[in-house]
C-alpha cells in the first residue's frame, strides 16, 4: 500500500514537473518570437522613424518586414530574398 502511494506521488511530481517544463519551453519560445518582432520594428524606425515617411517600402512576404523597395532582404536569417 505504502509502495503504490509511493509511486503515485512520482508520477505527480513528474507529471507537474513536464508540465512546468513544456510551459516555460512555450513562454520562453514566445518571449524569444516577441524579442525578434520587436527588434525588427527598431531596426525599421532607426532614422527618427516617429512620421511615416513617404518612401516606398515594400513588405516581406515571409518575414512581413517593411524594407525599401529595391533592398528585398529584410536582413533575416530565414529571408528568402537575396542580398542584393
Ligand atoms: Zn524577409
Amino acid at each position: 500500500m505504502r509502495a503504490m502511494l509511493g509511486l503515485s506521488i512520482t508520477k505527480i511530481i513528474f507529471t507537474v514537473l513536464v508540465v512546468f517544463l513544456v510551459w516555460r519551453l512555450f513562454s520562453w519560445i514566445r518571449q524569444n518570437r516577441l524579442k525578434h518582432s520587436n527588434r525588427q520594428n527598431d531596426l525599421g524606425g532607426s532614422d527618427h522613424g516617429a512620421t511615416l515617411e513617404p518612401q516606398d517600402t515594400a513588405q516581406c512576404a515571409v518575414c512581413q518586414a517593411y524594407v525599401p523597395v529595391g533592398t528585398g532582404n529584410c536582413g533575416r536569417e530565414d529571408c528568402p530574398y537575396p542580398l542584393s
